[in-house]
């Protein structure tokens, strides 16, 4: 009697929720609350690293996920307008809802790109808070990884430390490998590389390239005839060797505008595990990507 009443003090003493539960919307967040939860966290993200951000379907399992989750983790510049609103509404958990005490928009103090100063219809989609695809840029997932810091320290002040350990950790290692990256893309600065989709503007501020010319005429718009024309013709003027397409855009295009301009296609990524070799986390993802640019630029 006396152990089982001293083994039931030891149930109580013990917490009683399990790791907090982190619900990201991209694969790229997701792999940003991993280095600053650690083992403290359980994290997923609602896309798969293969899928297009911007149309994920909205399953019914992940509505039980963000009922679970403690913690949301959203762009916040309008990448998941078209699939994410509706899921949180049914899921129905004040938490993790807009203003709720686990809710995240990861984009704020984000010095954001492509603002539009007018909106104008014309122009196809319309992102009112600018280009939603900042964590191209490793300065900005040092801002994300700030902000996931603050709530999870608030939501579980006894691992604060660990969190906070984390964290400075992930910012470290990203400082000195922002050097090494801005070294190694150097010599290749004002060069033009071609994209599929505008989802690189970040990147290419901080490298210091041109990627402006894209082989969808709007975004969101499949490539046309007379467009691709167009950009053939501005990539021999410009001398331009690299188009780089997302998995899960339109390759064969690629490969064809690539056959007539000399150029050469790779495959790129925004998502950790969205390419082999990027499985790791944040920083595998840009050695990946300023490796396979390097490679391509200096062949
Ligand atoms: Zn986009």
């Amino acid at each position: 009697m006396r152990f089982l009443s001293s083994f039931l003090l030891l149930m109580i003493a013990l917490p009683t929720q399990g790791r907090l539960n982190v619900v990201a919307t991209t694969p790229d967040l997701a792999a940003i609350a991993r280095e600053v939860g650690g083992s403290a966290v359980n994290v997923i993200s609602l896309a798969r690293p293969t899928e297009d951000p911007h149309f994920v379907e909205p399953k019914p399992s992940l509505i039980v996920k963000l009922r679970d989750a403690d913690v949301l983790i959203e762009g916040g510049a309008e990448l998941e307008i078209g699939w994410l609103p509706a899921l949180v509404d049914r899921a129905g958990n004040r938490k993790i809802s807009p203003g709720g005490t686990g809710h995240i928009k990861a984009n704020d103090g984000v010095r954001m790109l492509e603002v539009p100063t007018e909106l104008d219809r014309s122009q196809g989609d319309i992102h009112a808070a600018g280009n939603p695809h900042y964590l191209a840029d490793p300065q900005n997932a040092c801002i994300v990884a700030r902000h996931i810091e603050k709530t999870l320290c608030a939501l579980e002040p006894q691992s604060a430390s660990q969190f906070r350990a984390n964290t400075d950790q992930f910012v470290h290692d990203l400082e000195a490998k922002l050097a090494f990256w801005r070294q190694t893309l150097a010599p290749f600065k004002g060069q033009t590389v071609v994209g599929y989709h505008n989802s690189w503007p970040y990147f290419a501020e901080r490298f210091g390239l041109r990627i402006d010319l894209f082989l969808e005429p709007k975004p969101g718009l499949p490539a046309t005839p007379t467009h691709l024309a167009e950009i053939i013709g501005q990539m021999k003027q410009r001398r331009a060797r690299v188009i780089i397409v997302d998995r899960y855009l339109d390759r064969r295009t690629a490969e064809a505008v690539a056959s007539r301009t000399g150029a050469k296609v790779i495959e790129v990524t925004h998502f950790p595990g969205g390419i082999k070799d990027t499985e790791k986390g944040y920083v595998a993802l840009m050695d990946y990507l300023v490796n396979a640019l390097a490679k391509a630029f200096a062949r």
